[in-house]
């Protein structure tokens, strides 16, 4: 098990450690009892538990196992059929979205540092001029993985950042635009306007782009991790999900919840506080983690 290693232990032994005691039980009816328990308290939606229950009862009547079933439902609920344009040769620009505090400024300093690694010219633009922190947290990473950032001053229209950035962008010939976003104006309303106008302006600009609209979401906050991701999907349509924190006291069961509610792949698992702290994300890996 390469990719996961070390940061998730917390996450896969309790996890494995659960699963054992349960499935160590002789009878069905009390396994699938405890089970959905477990689910549930790992942060697994009520409705997908009781799904997974219905399907495991009914092949294990068939002679299945109950312990495959389960894996095999959790890795067919997160395979989600999607481009991954970080993991491609085109150019492309990304829109970071999600609330403050999440680790939204962090990815971006992760992601943009992946890019470096693989050889991309990678320009971020600081648009959340609501913080006057937000743009300077952005400049430091910028500085300290030498990738440019196109900033404003504190209160300056977030729209004119960026399309000072796709300009750049352009005449530079830069490979990938990371924008960092607001998280938090004085109205909810106000935040999602304001991201509906950046996506205007980009796609004024090119019409074809953002390719990537990444939500940020912290995965200790468990099922208010849907109720944020509800709200960011009325905005504009989300390519994939960037789950942090799972270094933490994250329980494994958000990233269920979230790929089977909204149909929104996980793409990039984050499990600490430094730029290497950032994965692709692969069901199978994780099934491999939750279960061996
Ligand atoms: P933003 O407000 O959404 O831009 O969030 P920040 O990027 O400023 O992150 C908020 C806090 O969470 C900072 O202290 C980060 O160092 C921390 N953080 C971000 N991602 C992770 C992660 O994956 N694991 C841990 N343990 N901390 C993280």
């Amino acid at each position: 098990m390469q990719i996961f290693k070390g940061k998730l232990n917390n996450l896969s032994e309790n996890f494995k450690r659960g699963l054992s005691s349960i499935f160590s039980r002789r009878n069905i009816e009390e396994i699938l009892e405890e089970l959905e328990e477990f689910l549930v308290l790992s942060d697994v939606s009520i409705d997908i538990v009781e799904d997974f229950i219905k399907k495991i009862r009914k092949r294990v009547k068939k002679g299945e196992e109950a312990i495959n079933v389960l894996r095999e439902e959790i890795v067919e609920t997160l395979s989600i059929d999607s481009k991954n344009w970080f993991d491609k040769d085109e150019k492309f620009i990304a829109l970071i979205v999600g609330v403050n505090g999440g680790g939204k400024t962090t990815s971006i300093a992760k992601l943009g540092a992946l890019l470096k690694d693989r050889g991309k010219n990678v320009i971020f633009a600081a648009a959340d001029t609501f913080r006057a922190a937000g743009g300077i947290q952005l400049e430091q990473w910028g500085s300290k993985l030498n990738i440019p950032v196109v900033s404003g001053e504190k209160g300056a229209d977030p729209s004119s950042v960026v399309y000072n950035a796709l300009n750049s962008y352009r005449t530079n010939n830069y490979d990938v635009l990371l924008i960092d976003t607001a998280g938090r104006v004085h109205t909810k309303e106000n935040l999602m306007n304001e991201l509906k106008k950046i996506t205007k302006v980009i796609k004024r600009e090119f019409p074809d782009e953002p390719k990537e609209v990444l939500l940020v979401l912290d995965a200790t906050i468990g099922q208010n991790a849907i109720v944020q991701a509800r709200e960011f999907r009325k905005f504009s349509d989300l390519t994939g999900i960037v789950l942090t924190k799972m270094d933490g006291t994250a329980k494994g069961g958000t990233i269920i919840s979230i790929a089977k509610e909204f149909s929104l792949p996980v793409k990039f698992i984050c499990t600490g506080e430094s730029v290497e702290d950032i994965q692709l994300f692969s069901p199978q890996d994780y099934a491999k983690l939750l279960f061996e």
